[in-house]
């Protein structure tokens, strides 16, 4: 028997997006409400080029455009840009202060 586990989310769930460095592992954490420019660089130096080629623009709606860009940055080829993107979000159910409750 093959037991599946998936969990929808919401974009307004969505905590941060991290990016990791494909060179050395190591993350930046940006807010989608706060971020403004991304880094060109991870902590460590290693160069993010966020102009690679990756043969796509969009001037069309912002819901036509997040699909399509998703399905292009899944791409491995996106990988010349040097970092992979991760999507946080709190596990669902889970509260901060519930763990207070207990003690
Ligand atoms: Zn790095």
């Amino acid at each position: 028997m093959t037991r599946e586990h998936r969990i929808a989310f919401s974009l307004s769930e969505l905590n941060v997006v991290i990016f990791e460095c494909c060179t050395c592992k190591s993350r930046v954490a940006l807010s989608p409400d706060e971020a403004k420019e991304p880094p060109g660089r991870c902590p460590l130096g290693h160069e993010w080029d966020w102009n690679v080629d990756t043969n796509y623009q969009s001037t069309r709606s912002p819901f036509i455009g997040f699909l399509l860009a998703l399905r292009k940055l899944r791409d491995p080829l996106c990988e010349r840009m040097g970092f992979r993107i991760f999507l946080e979000i709190s596990e669902p159910g889970f509260k901060a202060d519930s763990q207070q409750d207990n003690a």
